[in-house]
């Protein structure tokens, strides 16, 4: 694991993007990330991302109680302790509200639902749920927890977006992916909409998700007795494995799919 002074530079370079790219306003926004035993690294609530500094961050538990720092926890906590609980591979959390995912989010229907880029179903899983709207507390972390074992990104019905990963960056990208295709389905929306990939490409896809060892049903799905026994759940960003690594192969593809998502949120960045 990064050095917790590390984790510590991470969260705060990535609130720093959060508010750059105007998806959070006020105080909105957070970001959690799993340490050593029972702690959670975490932003301090009432702060905007923009002034968040490694100082600021604060220590809690499963339960959400703060076990060092001198801010206090979000209101959301129990959303991203919901995914940890259920998530062993997940090591960080980050929730924001991008301006198309949160219109899709307030809007009713879900146009990003269905996949309809191949890179969707590689990085998040086989659909971008909406979770239903809930009042912060254990009715909102039941409705999540229902989706965190399936996917590693949803909408939050009339709030914004949260999403899961190996680290932080990990989760970010899963958030910048789902506010890019959100941005996308809504440029489609005069042109007809947009088409979601046919059933048949799911399957396969889902098994190149799994080789390349991200999220945790995929795994399950196509794992066979004896395979990945070696690399249980290695679902992380640095997915260039060493050549020695039991499925070479794998790891070519997730660095593919990485730098494609890349080069797609480039050229967005750039237009
Ligand atoms: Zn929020």
């Amino acid at each position: 694991m990064r050095a917790a002074r590390g984790l510590r530079k991470d969260v705060v370079e990535t609130c720093q993007l959060l508010f750059q790219r105007g998806w959070v306003a006020n105080h909105d926004g957070n970001i959690t990330v799993r340490l050593d035993g029972d702690r959670y690294l975490a932003t301090p609530t009432a702060t905007s991302k923009g002034n968040i500094t490694e100082g600021s961050l604060i220590e809690v538990d499963r339960s959400g109680k703060r076990l060092a720092g001198t801010g206090r926890p979000f209101g959301e906590l129990g959303l991203h302790l919901a995914v940890y609980s259920r998530r062993d591979d997940v090591g960080a959390v980050v929730h924001a509200h991008p301006p198309h995912a949160t219109a899709i989010a307030c809007s009713r229907g879900n146009p990003i639902e269905r996949p309809f880029i191949a890179e969707a179903v590689v990085s998040i899983g086989a659909a971008i749920p909406k979770i239903g709207f809930a009042m912060p507390g254990a009715e909102a972390t039941g409705a999540l927890s229902a989706a965190v074992d399936d996917v590693d990104a949803v909408l939050l019905a009339n709030h914004g977006a949260i999403a899961w990963g190996a680290d932080v960056e990990q989760a970010y990208l899963r958030l910048e992916l789902l506010e890019h295709l959100a941005r996308i389905a809504v440029l489609a929306q005069p042109l007809g909409g947009v088409q979601p990939l046919p059933d048949s490409a799911i399957k396969s896809l889902l098994e190149r998700r799994a080789r390349a060892g991200l999220g945790k049903a995929a795994d399950n799905a196509v794992r066979t007795p004896g395979q990945h026994s070696t690399t249980p759940d290695r679902a992380t960003t640095h997915e260039s494995a060493s050549p020695a690594s039991p499925d070479a192969s794998s790891a070519t593809l997730a660095r593919v799919i990485r730098e494609e998502i890349m080069r797609v949120l480039d050229q967005s960045v750039t237009k």
